[in-house]
């Protein structure tokens, strides 16, 4: 049985307690001279498993694109007689889009609607 090192009581369990900087084992009354130190915990982590809210991807449905879109877009410009690179200038994108769109790659629908709206045509098949 420990006794405590203030009073001399035997106790069941020791409190440590920092008195005046000195660490003693004191009983519970004891305990209150001073500041009592926290036993060591066993490093318990909690980990809650908190969900991540999951953000609903919305998968817009590609449209069906004109598969001649390549071949309108090149046409366009050329009727206004515009240089690929002032397409590229005029609605702010990259040159390189303009002409990969003009030999068949398609860009993405934002930039799509860009064209189509610069040159006034519908680059997507109508839905049925
Ligand atoms: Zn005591």
């Amino acid at each position: 049985m420990p006794e405590c090192e203030v009073c001399g009581r035997r106790i069941d369990k020791a409190n440590r307690v920092s008195i005046d900087g000195i660490v003693l084992e004191t009983c519970n009354n004891c305990s209150t001279l001073g500041k009592v130190l926290r036993r060591k915990k066993k490093n318990v982590k909690i980990r809650r498993h908190v969900p991540l809210p999951k953000i609903k991807v919305e998968e817009a449905k590609p449209k069906e694109i004109n598969p001649d879109f390549s071949k309108i877009l090149r046409e366009k410009r050329e009727q206004m007689k515009m240089m690929q690179k002032d397409v590229a200038i005029k609605l702010n994108l990259p040159l390189s889009l303009i002409k990969r769109a003009e030999s068949g790659f398609r860009p993405e629908d934002s930039v799509l609607d860009r064209l189509e709206k610069f040159y006034g045509i519908s680059l997507f098949e109508e839905e049925n």
